[in-house]
């Protein structure tokens, strides 16, 4: 007998629990656990909240930031570039002290064909500010016009271009993550103005066996127009061939000299951890 009973108690129980509202199991506590320094909620059983004071909580305590003001950093951030000089920077192929050109105006130009230049310092998942000025007077066309860019890790290229009047491929135009994903707004100044982006990165993920388990995002604000929203890097940004994925953890900053006399102009760069 007491075979039959239990399968049909399961069975009538199912039965009820198919036709149940979704129970809203996630209820909010006034307290508040950091692990890893990401506040989650506590979940557990608790009545709706009837008072406002049972849904606000004063802990941990949020830093306190003074922000950007003009040229100046926000007071948490590491200044990588105010136009003092280039202590932060090596060349990236030898790691000699960089050799770009400091200008009165507190700001750098590629010297020509000097090369790439990239932080001494190396960075994770960052907020990154940095303006930059294609040159006067305008010379050439497509990729050849005031091409440099900004290389995540190290390895994912931002593209900076003057493309004002200047069509290209649009995966390689100004504010794309080269030859993967085309901006959403092309958001530039005029040529000879000062541009801003304000980058937020998130480096990827690898396990033991060298395999990716979580893709790079990059979002970036181009003159305070949103131009990438939260976009998966697919690995590195080549000339020519495939993204690749190599094992990395924290990299460098790096700046790119393109080699054809492209000469932008880099100010105030500075960086926030995450
Ligand atoms: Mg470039």
């Amino acid at each position: 007998m007491i075979k039959f009973i239990l399968p049909i108690s399961l069975i009538v129980m199912m039965l009820l629990s198919c036709g149940e509202e979704p129970k809203n199991e996630v209820k909010m506590n006034n307290t508040v656990e950091v692990n890893d320094g990401v506040i989650s909620y506590e979940e557990y059983e608790k009545p709706e909240p009837t008072t406002p004071s049972e849904t606000e909580y004063y802990e941990p305590k949020v830093p306190v930031v003074t922000p950007a003001k003009g040229l100046k950093a926000p007071s948490d951030a590491i200044v990588l570039f105010n136009g003092t000089s280039l202590d932060h920077w090596v060349h990236a192929e030898d790691n000699s002290p960089a050799k770009w050109i400091i200008n009165k105006d507190s700001s750098m130009t590629v010297a020509d064909k000097t090369g790439d230049i990239r932080t001494k310092e190396e960075f994770g998942d960052i907020q990154l500010h940095l303006e930059w000025k294609s040159p006067l007077p305008v010379q050439r066309d497509g990729q050849n016009r005031g091409n440099s860019g900004v290389f995540l890790n190290g390895i994912y290229e931002i593209q900076i271009l003057d493309n004002n009047d200047n069509d290209t491929y649009v995966n390689g135009q100004v504010g794309s993550v080269y030859k993967q994903g085309s901006p959403l707004a092309m958001a530039s100044m005029p040529t000879g103005e000062w541009n801003v982006y304000d980058i937020i990165y998130h480096a990827p993920e690898f396990n033991d066996e060298g395999g990716k388990t979580k893709s790079a995002t990059v979002t970036v604000l181009h003159n305070g127009i949103l131009i990438q929203d939260h976009t998966e890097i697919k690995g590195t940004t080549p000339y020519v061939g495939w993204p690749k994925n190599p094992v990395h953890g924290k990299g460098p900053l790096l700046l790119q000299d393109h080699g054809d006399d492209s000469r932008v102009s880099y100010r105030n760069i500075w960086v926030r951890e995450l």
